[in-house]
């Protein structure tokens, strides 16, 4: 996603696409799906030497659940601001690559796939949302022993 360097013109310049992670070489990243589209929209203004882009991105983040490792997709937003400093004979700058650079830098904070999941039995390894542990449970009158690793 390269920009014409004078098409930013005085009063601002403003971009918005919709494309494929592998448009900007994003087709390899665990955290997006291939076939989920990215909404990129900027902002461009030239000051002086320097282009600066304020960069909106709305994607799908894929993830897993940090407490029952669950695979989930949710909305996410990057909002950052891409400075390009220009020298005398530049016509375009990539603002593709940056975007992918800092897509790959956003830090996911730890993410659940729901406020009160229940995660997963440390002894036997049972998803707690969708299956009952049976570690404290007697069986044949025995409490069954825990695994231990
Ligand atoms: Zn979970
Ligand atoms: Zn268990």
């Amino acid at each position: 996603m390269k920009i014409r360097i004078r098409d930013v013109v005085a009063g601002g310049y403003q971009i918005e696409y919709t494309i494929k992670p592998a448009d900007i070489g994003l087709e390899n990243e665990d955290f997006l799906d291939p076939e989920k589209p990215l909404k990129v929209s900027a902002d461009l203004q030239k000051v002086d030497n320097v282009l600066i882009a304020q960069v909106h991105v709305i994607y799908t983040r894929e993830a897993f659940c940090a407490r029952c490792l669950e695979h989930f997709s949710r909305p996410a937003a990057l909002q950052h601001e891409i400075d390009f400093d220009i020298v005398p004979g530049d016509e375009w700058v990539d603002l593709g690559e940056r975007i992918r650079e800092e897509m790959i830098l956003e830090d996911m904070p730890r993410v659940l796939c729901r406020a009160n999941c229940l995660g997963i039995c440390p002894d036997c390894g049972a998803d707690l949302n969708t299956e009952k542990c049976q570690c404290d449970v007697p069986l044949n009158g025995v409490m069954k022993k825990k695994r231990s690793q």
